[in-house]
This record gives structure tokens, C-alpha cells and sequence, in this order.
């Protein structure tokens, strides 16, 4: 079997797409705000990225950039203006923060209604309660949306996701649960990983380790889903999924790049459309 290679930058142009046409006919723009402090590169590039998707779609894009010794009295306080400030919908803190800023100090300190990330309390603890929260996780949403474009349907299916972060795992298990999928949201402290992805109808590993998901963790015609970002010496992205033998076995497959990376950033930009739309009670 080769597997169908999905396009996640032609769904994610689809989706953008939809949402410039929408935006055209506003008379006030919807705003998204990011956060950068410090100097990270790779930051550097995704808020980049971030900004030239917003403005593409007709958003206001406001890039706050803060220096590497902001404290933590400058941060919230940036935070909080932002929250008083009407004309912004959206707000993003790029993380991570510089070592000295502990993200918990600020991710529930933006408000819930223009958490356009979906990381604070309220967001969490809304989506694990099967509610719906103002905005869910960018990436995990992003993922729904490939099965959704996809036609793949996720009842009574069995889904091992790798890796339980805050930001993709977790999340990613609560939506997968809502869809009445079985799922095992596997770690590092997982004993028998192997014989729990080989009985997976669909594995999803975001782990962030290149080539970690080989071809003889998965039964013949899974689907796999590939979150991982790695960038190895010579500066090239590579996946954790081990591309060339699996797409040889699984039944569909997103690369990377071009798979779930831009699906993620139009998400933060569907994301700060629903949530413009909330505040300006359209919804
Ligand atoms: P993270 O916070 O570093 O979490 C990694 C997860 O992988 C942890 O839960 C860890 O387990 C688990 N893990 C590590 N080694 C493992 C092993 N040998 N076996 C099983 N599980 C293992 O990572 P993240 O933020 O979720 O990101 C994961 C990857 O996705 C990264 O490459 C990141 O760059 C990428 N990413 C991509 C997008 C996108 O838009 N495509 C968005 C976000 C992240 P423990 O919890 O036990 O430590």
C-alpha cells in the first residue's frame, strides 16, 4: 500500500482563503496581537509567519517585541493592556519565554475571550469538560480539521497520540475523546509503545524527535499524523515520523513540512476570527 500524502498547506489555503472573503466585508478589521520577548530565532521565524498570515487575510497584525531581560512585572503588565484594549481580539504570548519567565506566571493572565491560543484555565478546563471553550489549541483543532477535510471518520476508532504536552497531546486526546474515539495518550514513561500503536487504526506522533515513529510501530493501512518540527545540523525540518517506510504501509500520511504546520497557523488565524466575532456578539 502507499499511503495518500494529505496537503495540509491546500486545506490550510482553503481555509484562509474563506476567511479573507469574510473579512473583506468588515468594516473593523479583526486584530491579532503576539507577544515575542527575547531572541529566538526559530520564534522569530513563526511570529513572522504568524503576522504575514494575519495581514494576507486582512487583520490588523501587532507585534509586541519585548528584550530579553523583560521582567516579569513588564511582561503582565503588557499582558494586561492588551486585555483593556477593544480594538484587539486576539492575543498570543510566543512561547518559550526566556529562562527567567515562568510560562504558568502568564498563559491564565490573558483573558479567556481573546486566549486565541486556547492555553489558559478557563480554555483547558472548558474542552476537558467536553465544553465548548472560546478558542481550542491551535495544532489539535488543526488535526481535527485534516480528518474532517479527509472524510476520515474517527468514531469507535483506536488513536495512540505520542507525546502529552499542553499544547498537542493532551488537548488532542480531549477532542479525539469528544469524537468518540478510543484513545491512548502515550509518553515517555510508556512500557509497551510498539504493541499499542500497532493496534491503532490512527497514530499522531508529537514527540519532537526526528524519524521516532518507524514503520513497524504501525499496522498495515493506519493513518499517521505527523506533528514533530525537528531541525536537524544543516538547518532542515524533519518530522518524527519516519517518512520513506511508512508511506509505504500507512493509508494516508501528512509530511512535513507542508502537513500539519500550516494547518496550525490557520487555526490561530480562524481562532482570532471567532473570537473578534464573540466580542462583537456576531456569534
Ligand atoms: P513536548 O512538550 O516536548 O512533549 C514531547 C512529548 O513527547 C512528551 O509528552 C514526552 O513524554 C513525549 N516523549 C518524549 N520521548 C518519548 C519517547 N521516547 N516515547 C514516547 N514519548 C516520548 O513537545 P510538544 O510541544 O508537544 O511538541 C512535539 C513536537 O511537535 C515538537 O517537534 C514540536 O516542535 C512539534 N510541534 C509542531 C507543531 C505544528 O504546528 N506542526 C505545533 C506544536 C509542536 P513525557 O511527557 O513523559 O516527557
Amino acid at each position: 500500500m502507499t499511503a495518500k500524502i494529505i496537503n495540509g498547506k491546500e486545506i490550510s489555503e482553503k481555509i484562509l482563503n474563506e476567511i479573507k472573503i469574510k473579512v473583506e466585508n468588515l468594516d473593523i478589521k479583526p486584530t491579532l496581537a503576539v507577544i515575542s520577548v527575547g531572541n529566538n530565532s526559530a520564534s522569530e521565524i513563526y511570529v513572522r509567519n504568524k503576522e504575514n498570515r494575519a495581514k494576507e487575510v486582512g487583520f490588523n497584525s501587532i507585534v509586541k517585541k519585548l528584550p530579553e531581560e523583560t521582567s516579569k512585572d513588564e511582561l503582565l503588565s503588557t499582558i494586561e493592556k492588551l486585555n483593556q484594549n477593544p480594538d484587539i481580539n486576539g492575543i498570543l504570548l510566543q512561547l518559550p519565554l526566556p529562562k527567567h519567565l515562568n510560562e504558568k506566571d502568564f498563559l491564565d493572565k490573558i483573558s479567556p475571550i481573546k486566549d486565541v491560543d486556547g492555553f489558559n484555565t478557563y480554555n483547558a478546563g472548558k474542552l476537558f469538560k467536553g465544553e465548548t471553550p472560546y478558542a481550542i489549541p491551535c495544532t489539535p483543532k488543526g488535526i481535527l480539521k485534516i480528518f474532517e477535510e479527509e472524510k476520515i471518520e474517527l468514531e469507535g476508532k483506536t488513536i495512540t497520540v505520542i507525546g502529552r504536552s499542553n499544547i498537542v497531546g493532551k488537548p488532542l486526546s480531549a477532542l479525539l475523546t469528544m469524537k468518540n474515539a478510543t484513545v491512548i495518550l502515550a509518553h515517555s514513561k510508556t512500557k509497551n509503545l510498539k504493541e499499542l500503536s500497532k493496534i491503532s487504526d490512527i497514530v499522531i506522533a508529537a514527540v519532537g524527535k526526528s524519524g521516532f515513529l518507524k514503520e513497524d510501530m504501525i499496522k498495515e493501512g493506519a493513518i499517521v499524523i505527523d506533528v514533530g518540527i525537528n531541525r536537524d545540523n544543516d538547518g532542515k525540518i524533519t518530522g518524527d515520523v519516519d517518512f520513506d517506510t511508512i508511506v509505504k504501509k500507512a493509508s494516508f500520511i501528512t509530511p512535513v513540512p507542508k502537513g500539519v504546520g500550516p494547518l496550525t497557523i490557520a487555526m490561530l488565524i480562524s481562532n482570532t476570527y471567532e473570537l473578534y466575532k464573540i466580542q462583537k456578539g456576531l456569534e
